[in-house]
């Protein structure tokens, strides 16, 4: 008897993921589409203003969503871009009923709303059989499944790593490059929400630093591995050079897979992480706190809602402080270092790394103002604005998240700009009014605010209750 082969019709929903490389739910959708396969983007302003996301991160999604259009062309099939909120659920089910869907692939994202989301469109899909099948993309590793020796995720990140590592060298990750479509959907789409996305306002970003698409992220990475990689344990610290590789847009946005660079690494150097140099471990290293940041946030949902990862820390009394917020935000603090780092973010949507730890602490310790408001500017300004790895790096930052280090380590940001910008050159670059022979003063007294800070910090500790 002749074997019959099930007919499916598929659709790949693009969200965060905007590429055609080592893409899963894509791959799966095509796989499975023998019937028919075609794909969509929806723009949800609504929930991207929710999200705060500003202009340089929309303006990033914005080319990525052209990019993607153009390669799904070039691979033979055909990219629908809708604009929607409230009514997702009923644009996916409408769309299932007109092209007949059996089943709409995407890539799983991390945070409550996101999986919220998720189960409206599925339970608005399922009422027309269809189903909604969810894949692990946004990471090297599954790190849902990665768990402590009881069970729990982990919150701190070193026993991540090593226990990470150890699921490295026992799985395989290796990328899948786009397969061709052999059954695309040729129906146009049946609603008014579909949009062409040239005729898109583009959003007012700064991505002539940052071109959107997979093309210049692929050669990033190779530029990045051949020019930075060898010493970037030494370089990675100081923001007056390009001693990193600047790749966090398109990270952010799926423009590349995680997979896709640890592989290009692995070409250069072998598979084994274990036996290659310092300067790719600590590279590494970055990736994986990229990772430990989302299972953080898979695994303890209250920080998708505004909450610490530490509850006692809910008990500081933040000031309110609107005109330090202002200087901080406009980079007018009279700190150097700050500053600088205030308008490399304002004038090009990106900061780098150390500096992006030192105006944290500073907002959050010097000034005590609260975390959730230096999160959120930090979000509606940068280019690479990424909930898991933003949220991540302010908790640490406020010490309210996975810093091992206790809350009476603050970091000094004249310290740090003797210890990282010896010469003045990045403050030079982005604060020159500091380098003058009338620098503005500080708004605060450094010494004495971080005494306030331990102060409240040991205040909240001390009044809270011991499950907290
Ligand atoms: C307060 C604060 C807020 C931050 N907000 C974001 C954000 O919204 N989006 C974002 O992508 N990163 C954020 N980071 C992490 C980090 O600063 C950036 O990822 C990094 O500066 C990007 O530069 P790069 O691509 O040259 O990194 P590289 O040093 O070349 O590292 C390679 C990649 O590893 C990942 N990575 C590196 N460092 C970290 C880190 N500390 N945490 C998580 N991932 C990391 C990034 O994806 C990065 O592109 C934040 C850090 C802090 C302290």
């Amino acid at each position: 008897m002749p074997t019959q082969t099930t007919q499916r019709r598929t659709l790949a929903w693009f969200r965060d993921d905007l590429r055609t490389d080592d893409h899963r739910a894509l791959h799966a959708a095509i796989d499975r589409g023998t019937a028919g396969f075609t794909a969509i983007f929806v723009a949800t302003r609504d929930q991207w203003r929710r999200q705060h996301w500003g202009a340089n991160r929309i303006a990033m999604v914005e080319g990525a969503v052209h990019d993607l259009k153009r390669r799904i062309e070039d691979c033979g099939g055909h990219l629908h871009v809708f604009e929607a909120d409230a009514d997702l659920p009923s644009l996916m089910r409408t769309l299932v009923e007109h092209w007949s869907i059996d089943e709409i692939h995407a890539n799983r994202e991390f945070g409550i709303y996101e999986d919220e989301r998720d189960r409206s469109v599925e339970s608005a899909i399922t009422s027309v059989n269809a189903t909604l099948v969810l894949h692990e993309d946004q990471t090297i590793l599954p790190v849902r499944e990665i768990r402590s020796g009881s069970g729990t995720p982990y919150t701190v990140f070193t026993p991540f790593k090593k226990t990470w590592l150890k699921r490295l060298a026992e799985s395989s990750v290796d990328p899948r490059p786009c397969p061709r479509i052999l059954a695309p959907l040729t129906l146009p789409p049946p609603l008014e929400q579909a949009v062409d996305p040239e005729d898109w306002p583009l959003e007012a970003g700064v991505t002539g630093l940052f071109p959107p698409g997979e093309e210049t992220a692929r050669s990033r990475v190779a530029a990045f591995l051949e020019e930075g990689l060898t010493h970037y344990d030494q370089k990675r610290d100081l923001p007056a050079i390009d001693g990193t590789s600047t790749l966090s847009p398109w990270l952010a946005c799926g423009s590349i897979s995680p997979r896709r660079i640890l592989r290009d690494l692995r070409d250069r150097l072998g598979d084994d992480p274990a036996s290659w140099s310092t300067g790719p471990s600590v590279w590494l290293s970055e990736l994986v706190w990229r990772e430990f940041y989302r299972h953080v946030m898979d695994g303890i949902p209250r920080l998708s809602m505004d909450r610490p990862l530490h509850g006692w820390t809910d008990g500081v009394v933040w000031r309110d402080a609107p005109d330090d917020l202002e200087a901080w935000r406009t980079g007018r603090t009279g700190v150097a270092l700050v500053d600088a780092g205030m308008r490399q973010l304002a004038e090009t949507g990106w900061m780098h790394n150390r500096v992006r730890m030192v105006v944290a602490t500073f907002l959050t310790k010097h000034l005590l103002i609260d975390w959730r408001l230096g999160e959120r500017f930090f979000m509606e300004s940068l280019v690479d604005a990424d909930f898991c790895s933003n949220n991540g790096g302010w908790q640490w930052a406020a010490s309210t998240g996975t810093d091992a280090a206790p809350y009476f380590r603050v970091f000094n940001p004249d310290t740090q700009r003797d210890r990282f910008d010896q010469d003045s050159v990045y403050v030079g670059r982005w604060a020159p009014d500091h380098r003058s022979a009338l620098p503005p003063s500080p708004i605060v007294d450094l010494k004495a605010a971080r005494i306030r800070a331990i102060e409240a910090f040991k205040t909240a500790k001390q009044h809270a209750s011991p499950v907290t």
